[in-house]
């Protein structure tokens, strides 16, 4: 085998016509063979785009190989780079020398040449990311999260690894997965009437797969000012839908001597980042969504990455939405958690582009998030974009010690649970504030692919987590 430095199609479908003899490692994805010739496209993952290889069977008798060339199968091909007659290609593989590494049957390889429903894709998850579209998923999905560690590291900020085991459902995001090694057959077992004893269990009480770092990013950005994590999250989500999966990837950024104000200066810069680098970096990807995926989205994204973000309040928000002669499923007045119909309609409608809400009621928000004076809403703030509604949320954090405390006694949470989170009020307490934002959203938006469980290589749902 060749060296890790060998070249790649990406690379080998821009260079010049060239004598030197070259080793394409690749899959093939078709073969046309006729009397004098063969044609077949070679896919190394590199671009969604393959190399044209040709093999002039007269001058290279080659035809055994060829005979064992099936799509699927992997291959070395040796050759030089020609000029391409044919049109789409600048350069083709004038081959002299085939080697089959491993064959893929016809009669029993399942990704044949014709197109294939995402349901059945999903069944072959482990084979899915041969096709065009699964292979243009992760080069855009492997470009957005570079790009998030550049926008991030850029500035400062330094990557921290919060935990995935928790033993507090800090925020109450969601519904946990518990984490346990006690003997579940035992415990079926047990006479009735049997307490259940964490004294036996690995943590020596309670522990579950975190939903959100956020806390603790927080303790480490009133410490080195800041931070930022990228890491998986879980949550039990019993629903199926398009929008969750079990086990997802959230980015949390956490920023201390930071406002509300500074908080969406931040995150309207990230996603205008994010948009202009992938539709910079990944464009044939991109328009390759654009074609089969969903039409105008790489226009729609680069009017986001161009725009201004509006700012209104939740306040403006549910005038806004009262004032308008849309009927929602979902009934609108204040105090309600807005569903994605009222953002679709704040974001598509009412401003036409990108627009970030703020100043929620306190009620439907998380306790940590800093109270405004008017007693009823805190500093919360939710970016939306047009297609998509809310991409993502975050606040200002409550800094103030007896208020926070007071917050969470009105909630019937424990302040002993918090006392590690209270410690970061107590002790050199700033203003700070951050967001999260769900990764495998943020792929789904950029690619237009409908299904969350598309979006990532194996997706864990209710009920399924296979591979
Ligand atoms: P939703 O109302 O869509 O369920 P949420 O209000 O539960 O979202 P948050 O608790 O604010 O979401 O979580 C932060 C971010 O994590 C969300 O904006 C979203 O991008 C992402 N997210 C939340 N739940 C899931 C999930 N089950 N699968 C994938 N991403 C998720
Ligand atoms: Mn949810």
């Amino acid at each position: 085998m060749d060296h890790i430095d060998r070249p790649r199609i990406a690379q080998l479908r821009e260079a010049d016509p060239s004598p030197e003899l070259i080793d394409v490692y690749a899959w093939v994805r078709t073969k046309r063979d006729s009397k004098a010739v063969c044609f077949f496209e070679l896919n190394d993952g590199s671009s969604l785009k393959g190399l044209q290889a040709i093999i002039d069977k007269e001058q290279y008798p080659l035809q055994e190989a060829i005979d064992r060339m099936q799509t699927g199968c992997s291959v070395r091909v040796r050759g030089h780079l020609v000029e391409s007659p044919g049109k789409g290609q600048k350069v083709e593989l004038a081959c002299s020398d085939l080697e089959i590494i491993g064959e893929a049957p016809a009669d029993s390889y399942p990704l044949q040449k014709k197109r294939h429903s995402f349901e059945f894709l999903r069944e072959i998850a482990h084979l899915r990311g041969r096709t065009n579209t699964f292979g243009a998923v992760m080069r855009v999905r492997n470009r957005l999260s570079w790009a998030v560690h550049r926008f991030f590291q850029e500035r400062g900020f330094l990557y921290i690894h919060t935990p995935i085991i928790t033993a507090s459902d800090a925020e109450g995001a969601g519904a946990l997965f518990q984490v346990t090694t006690l003997d579940m057959q035992r415990l079926v077992n047990a006479a009735p009437g049997t307490e259940l004893n964490y004294q036996h269990d690995f943590f020596g009480k309670p522990a579950f797969l975190t939903v959100s770092g956020q806390l603790n990013a927080e303790a480490y950005a009133t410490a080195l000012d800041r931070v930022y994590t990228f890491g998986p999250t879980f949550r039990a989500e019993n629903s199926n839908t398009t929008r969750h999966l079990a086990e997802f990837w959230m980015i949390e950024p956490e920023v201390a001597f930071c406002d509300l104000e500074c908080n969406i200066a931040l995150a309207s810069e990230f996603v205008r980042f994010l948009l202009a680098d992938i539709l910079e970096h990944c464009s044939e990807d991109m328009a390759f969504f654009d074609q089969r995926i969903e039409p105008g989205i790489v226009e729609d994204l680069r009017r986001v990455a161009e725009s201004e973000f509006r700012h209104i309040s939740y306040d403006e928000a549910i005038r806004a939405l009262e004032a308008s002669d849309r009927t929602f499923e979902y009934p609108v007045s204040w105090g309600i958690d807005l569903q994605t119909e009222h953002e679709r309609y704040l974001t598509d409608e009412y401003v036409g582009g990108p627009v970030v809400v703020t100043d929620y009621p306190r009620d439907i928000k998380a306790f940590y998030m800093k109270q405004n004076d008017d007693g009823r809403t805190v500093r919360a703030m939710d970016v939306l974009v047009p297609r998509l509604g809310e991409i993502i949320g975050g606040s200002q954090r409550e800094d103030d010690l007896a208020t926070l405390e007071r917050r969470i006694d009105e909630l019937g949470l424990e302040r002993d649970a918090y006392s590690w989170y209270l410690d970061l009020r107590r002790f050199g307490s700033v203003p700070h504030s951050g967001f999260g934002l769900g990764f495998e959203r943020l792929v789904r938006y950029v690619t237009g692919m409908q299904n969350i469980r598309d979006v990532i290589p194996f997706p864990r749902a209710v009920g399924s987590a296979e591979f």
